[in-house]
């Protein structure tokens, strides 16, 4: 097992939706809010600030979202990579998704597929761009994920779900690598309020400061501008401007520093 078993509550649960977090390759406090299992750069396994099990059906107060529209039964497994990355021409960002980091992946999500009974199909295991199409549930243009950096033959949604999903299903009859268990749990850090915020710099020559994720155009932000990302949805983050100002940009033209 590469998930504690203190970690997987007992719990219904439906599918699991696979997805990169667009940040850096340390699990922040935002994909902690956002995911119930995160693997870092490393192939650090951590925990999400929300149980399994708060996603059950029926679900009441807090709970991961991390799938628009289509968190009720989902467990949210996220890889902390691709800030910054773009899908046309493809450019893989300042932190590419690395092969310790997919290899814990895909035995985290074998475990889970064992845990809570679930079978490995693309209506049950699947990525973040693959909901859109297999499970008729519309998500903005996600793109976790039609590329893998480790595997740059795989292009496309399918390709990569059905090579994730081939992967799992090695490890669940036993073949393919097994990455070492997590020893200790990884307990959340609770930190300061000051500390639980991002510091980005953006990298467009204008950065479009929008009043919601695609909303109005409240204002605009010039290269380099440092700005404070206190939360995110998918590739949107919200920002605080050096004015004190709020908004949402673009996560693509942001550099998490
Ligand atoms: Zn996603």
């Amino acid at each position: 097992m590469t998930v504690p078993a203190s970690w997987m509550p007992n719990a219904s649960m439906q599918r699991i939706v696979c997805h990169w977090s667009a940040g850096a390759h340390d699990a922040s406090w935002l994909d902690r809010k956002h995911y119930h299992f995160i693997i870092e750069g490393d192939g650090n396994l951590v925990r999400g600030d929300r149980s399994v099990s708060d996603n059950a059906a029926p679900i009441r107060g807090a709970y991961a979202a991390h799938t628009r529209n289509c968190n009720t039964g989902s467990i949210g497994v996220s890889m902390a990579c691709m800030a910054g990355a773009v899908e046309r021409p493809f450019d893989a960002g300042r932190y590419p998704m690395t092969r310790p980091q997919w290899d814990a992946f895909v035995a985290t999500v074998a475990d889970l597929c064992q845990r809570y009974g679930i079978k490995v199909t693309p209506k049950t295991v699947l990525s973040h761009a693959e909901v859109q199409s297999n499970l008729g549930i519309a998500q903005r243009g996600k793109w976790d994920f039609t590329r893998l950096p480790p595997f740059p033959d795989l292009v496309g949604a399918k390709v990569c779900g059905d090579f994730m999903r081939a992967s799992v299903q090695q490890i669940l009859a036993g073949e393919g690598p097994k990455p070492k268990p997590v020893e200790e749990p990884v307990e959340a850090d609770q930190g300061e309020p000051e500390a639980m915020e991002l510091r980005g710099v953006v990298t467009a020559g204008w950065l479009n400061f929008r009043r919601s994720p695609m909303g109005d155009i409240i204002g605009g932000l010039p290269r380099g501008t440092a700005i404070a990302v206190i939360d995110r949805d998918e590739g949107w983050y919200q920002a605080r401007s050096p004015g004190g100002y709020l908004g949402w940009v673009s996560g693509r033209y942001v550099d998490i520093v």
